[in-house]
């Protein structure tokens, strides 16, 4: 490949956020098998008609602490974790959850089938003009901290949006930044996070250059959205 990545190395992750259960279905079909949502209703209206889909659900949207049991139900990782009240609610859930039941597991559905810790990664703030989404790199180490003190959520990585530019040369930076900010983050705790999610449907292929291991496709998979 350009970027000299292996295919195998990056995960596909569709966004089908405002489509409809039908065409969740079709990229199953196709063999998608990682889907993304930013808002748990949504998720949780789709749900009821592909429990018999196999696959990884990630929730990629703000997530409020007061829906953070419902979010740890209804998703296999939380992709957006900015704060350490958010963390701490989950870690709470999933306590009082005892077992997690994964969402959506085929044939297997509700039936508990890993107490393992949640999957998540810590969403950075990128684009400066952003003002809610997001902790500043400059909080992140003691985030990440306070999440890997809390045994039910297994930290995986990072996950950041850049501000949208036309030029995808004034893109790249924000996504060397992000790699940057793990690769510090990775000394300062001695873990892995081997997750960067990074790269949406016009900037993936410098996100994947950067060293992006998950990209977020919505527009390039299913068509534009409509407005709302
Ligand atoms: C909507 C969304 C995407 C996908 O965006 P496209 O430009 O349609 O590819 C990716 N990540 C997040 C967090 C989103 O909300």
């Amino acid at each position: 490949m350009r970027a000299g990545r292996q295919p195998e190395e990056i995960t596909l992750v569709a966004i089908s956020k405002s489509f409809p259960f039908e065409a969740i279905r079709e990229a199953h079909a196709a063999g998608v098998r990682h889907f993304g949502e930013n808002r748990v209703q949504e998720w949780e209206s789709k749900r009821p008609q592909l429990a018999d889909l196999d696959g990884t659900w990630h929730l990629v949207g703000h997530l409020q602490s007061n829906k953070a049991a419902r979010a740890a139900r209804l998703f296999h990782t939380i992709d957006s974790v900015d704060s350490l009240l958010l963390a701490q609610r989950l870690d709470r859930a999933l306590n009082e959850q005892s077992s997690r039941f994964v969402p959506v597991v085929g044939v297997r559905h509700g039936v508990p089938l890993q107490t393992a810790p949640l999957p998540v990664l810590i969403e950075v703030r990128l684009d400066p003009g952003a003002t809610k989404t997001g902790v500043s790199g400059t909080d992140l180490p003691t985030l990440a901290d306070g999440i890997l003190a809390l045994p039910n959520l297994d930290l995986r990585g990072l996950m950041g949006i850049p501000p949208f530019r036309e030029d995808l040369e004034h893109v790249r930076p924000n996504f060397r930044r992000l790699r940057e900010l793990r690769d510090s983050l990775r000394e300062h705790t001695g873990q892995l996070l081997p997750v960067l999610s990074m790269g949406m449907s016009h900037d993936f292929e410098v996100a994947i250059e950067e060293g992006a291991t998950e990209i977020r496709l919505g527009t390039a998979l299913f068509g534009t959205r409509s407005k709302a």
